[in-house]
């Protein structure tokens, strides 16, 4: 018998859904509440990396992005100096985004098996990909106290999700502050449950039979991009 995630949704929810995360989207990129990181992320985009001297910045919050009927999420940590803060997409333009990306269109998340810019082809389906940190820390570590100013974005994605089933939290949004535990309380989506490798037969009867499946691959593609994901907020 078809579950309810594999019944079409109303348009209107699709609709509303793609409002409200848009709205959090700009707030995301024009957000300067957390001084250290804009001092940061403002300074990279201005300094470049070589390899990047001819290519603008984004330089902003980077808001998650994907299929606002996404029935899971995937949750790194914070966006890289040189990757996400440059192409303003998350983990676009990095190794960990390499990997990542790769193995969602390997397990049929992706539309292609990678992605360079935010304005390229690449669609997401099924799949929303964020983090608790919008912007990119120094030496890769954001401050507990940036990572809670921060995480009421990630909370409003999440719930703004209305299929949401199942939280993949990667790196360092895996552990500490950002366990998947924690997340679930934090974001207040009684569906979510963390996946990974270990349990992902936790998710029981969450999610209909397709997304199981691409899941298990997902998850068997997921170790490499984890080792390139950032480390948990610094105490
Ligand atoms: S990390 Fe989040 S709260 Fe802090 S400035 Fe960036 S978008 Fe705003």
């Amino acid at each position: 018998m078809a579950s309810w995630l594999d019944m079409d949704p109303a348009p209107d929810v699709e609709a509303e859904a793609a409002r409200t995360l848009a709205t959090i989207a700009d707030e995301v990129s024009q957000c300067r509440a957390c001084p250290r990181l804009v001092e940061w992320r403002e300074r990279v985009a201005r300094e470049k990396r070589a390899a990047y001297a001819d290519q603008e910045y984004w330089g902003r919050g980077v808001p998650g992005w994907g299929d606002p009927l996404a029935s899971v999420a995937v949750v790194g940590l914070a966006p890289a100096a040189h990757g996400a803060n440059r192409t303003g997409r998350m983990f676009c333009g990095d190794r960990s985004g390499e990997w990542l990306y790769r193995a969602l269109w390997r397990a049929g998340f992706a539309s292609q098996p990678e992605t360079t810019s935010r304005d390229d082809d690449m669609v997401l389906s099924d799949v929303w990909i964020t983090s608790p940190v919008h912007c990119a820390p120094p030496d890769n570590k954001p401050t507990i106290v940036e990572r809670d100013t921060c995480v009421g974005f990630l909370s409003r994605e999440l719930a703004a999700l209305p299929r949401l089933s199942v939280v993949v939290a990667l790196g360092g949004a895996r552990v500490g502050g950002g366990s998947p535990r924690h997340l679930g309380s934090v974001v207040g989506v009684r569906r979510a449950v963390a996946v990974d490798e270990q349990d992902l037969g936790d998710r029981g009867e969450l999610v209909s039979d397709g997304v199981e499946d691409r899941l298990a691959r997902l998850s068997d593609r997921l170790d490499a991009a984890e080792q390139t994901m950032l480390p948990p907020p610094e105490r």
